[in-house]
């Protein structure tokens, strides 16, 4: 492909994205397809000759759209949102035309200084301690992961190597391998299963507390477990406290776990993935009192933040135990300006890395603070009309409601939400998640698309009704 067959493909697949856009209320949001549908229509070997562009955008409206889950029609209401903008895509372009990997410094200067600026302004803008930016005095800063998965178990291999050293400086006589075996993690048994999957990838036990009938876990129970298990000889290095868990958006208490991590010299990993946005508007900051305790911090910009997948935000309090944790060094990888700017390959699990910076970049320039902010609060005043929708409507209750997420159920036995649900998504018309919380079985309703207006909330609820109503018949009375 030529730059001028580049020009007309690419210009195409612009107006493609924005009629997709402009016109994904009119799909279903759930696919019709069963599994293998694909491979009946593609086939089995690559082409010899190379196709026509024209031939392959067709292909996609035929073939691809008919398997696609519609995160972006504002009938998804399921997990939690994933950013899409305009300004994001046109970076994600950006940042595949340059095609740079900043691994260090060197290797593309901008690609790790505007990743430097963009994580200063990002934290400023959520109200983050000036420790955690790289713009302060001492050792923070932040950094761009693909995932909040990547970023607990970066936080927790940090976490490790820096309990190993500090335990066999007091106790030389221990080996690593005798202290690794020793140590152990904790979070909630309400936090995401990324968190558990970090704990098995970092061979550290995750021990999950039980958090209460809020689904928030206290200081205490953590103090508990830590007097416990160190009276069984075990070492507690890391701990990962949730801000908006992933199935009913409970914050644990922060302060009180801070407290505990600080008094005992344990990693305070803070997971806000989703909640984590909020914190743009000054009036949700009050949910992460305590977050100058905790040692490191992340939320993704591509869950509420309007950034395409992926850029989730990782900043930590002492920058320098992550270089000591994963720095290896070759003589390909050096240059003469090392330590003048971060070299991010120390910072993360891989070695390559896209430009990222530039995506997050133009959409805090084009939607500005106060664009963001009003993009989080009017999901917010959306998830509150809903909230009182089914508030008004006396065969349901509310059982949480926090940002934006409602979890509501019909009232009475489990077994006829269950219906509602399983009626709901075999019409494809809505996207809805189950969980349990409270010991009941409750749907999760999140308003996720960046387009969502109060007459698609109001169209989201009649569907629910339409079904609800062959369950438990509206009366009056
Ligand atoms: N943490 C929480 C609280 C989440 O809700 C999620 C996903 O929904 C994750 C972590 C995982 O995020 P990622 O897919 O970026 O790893």
């Amino acid at each position: 492909m030529n730059s001028r067959e580049f020009r007309e493909f690419g210009k195409a697949m612009v107006d493609y994205i924005a009629d997709y856009i402009d016109n994904v209320r009119d799909r279903d949001v759930l696919p019709s397809v069963t599994p293998g549908y694909l491979e009946k229509h593609i086939p089995k070997e690559t082409p010899v000759d190379g196709e026509n562009w024209k031939d392959v955008l067709h292909d996609v409206e035929k073939l691809i759209m008919p398997g696609v889950t519609h995160w972006h029609s504002p009938h998804f209401h399921a997990y939690y949102p994933t950013a899409q903008s305009y300004p994001a895509i046109v970076g994600e372009m950006l940042s595949a035309g340059i095609g740079c990997i900043g691994f260090s410094w060197m290797a593309s200067p901008a690609c790790t200084e505007l990743e430097v600026i963009t994580m200063n302004w990002l934290g400023k803008l959520l109200g983050l301690p000036e420790e955690f930016l790289n713009c302060s005095e001492g050792p923070g800063g932040g950094v761009i992961q693909g995932s909040a998965s990547e970023s607990t178990l970066v936080g927790l291999l940090a976490a490790k190597e820096k309990m190993v050293r500090s335990t066999q400086k007091n106790n030389p006589s221990l080996s690593e391998g005798d202290i690794k075996g020793k140590l152990v993690a904790y979070t909630s048994d309400q936090a995401n299963s990324s968190v558990e999957k970090s704990g098995i990838l970092a061979s550290v036990p995750m021990i999950h507390l039980p958090s209460d009938t809020k689904g928030r876990l206290s200081g205490d129970v953590l103090r508990e477990a830590i007097r416990r298990d160190k009276a069984a000889g075990l070492i507690p290095c890391y701990v990962v406290a949730t801000l908006g868990t992933t199935g009913t958006c409970a914050f644990d208490n922060l302060e009180e776990l801070g407290a505990v991590c600080n008094e005992e010299g344990v990693w305070l990993h803070v997971d806000a993935a989703y909640a984590g946005a909020a914190f743009v508007c000054p009036e949700y900051r009050y949910l992460m009192k305590g977050v100058e305790l905790c040692d490191s911090f992340t939320f993704n910009a591509h869950k509420w933040m309007l950034v395409n997948f992926d850029c989730s935000a990782l900043w930590v309090k002492d920058a320098r135990y992550l270089v000591e944790a994963f720095n290896v060094d070759r003589i390909y990888l050096q240059h003469q300006h090392e330590g003048k700017a971060p070299d991010y390959r120390h910072w993360q699990i891989p070695l390559g890395r896209r430009f990222r910076a530039l995506k997050l970049w133009f959409v805090l320039r084009i939607y500005g603070t106060e664009g963001i902010r009003r993009h989080i609060r009017n999901h917010i005043s959306l998830a509150k009309h809903f909230q009182e929708l089914v508030l008004n409507d006396s065969r349901f209750e509310v059982v949480t409601s926090n940002l934006g997420l409602v979890c509501f159920r019909l009232q009475g036995d489990d077994s006829l939400t269950k219906e509602l649900l399983e009626k709901v998504t075999a019409n494809k018309k809505l996207y809805l998640i189950p969980c349990y919380t409270q010991q009941k079985f409750v749907i999760r309703f999140v308003v996720c698309s960046r387009i969502t207006t109060i007459e698609d909330i109001n169209c989201s609820w009649a569907e629910i009704i339409s079904h609800a109503n062959t369950i438990v018949p509206y009366t009056t009375d």
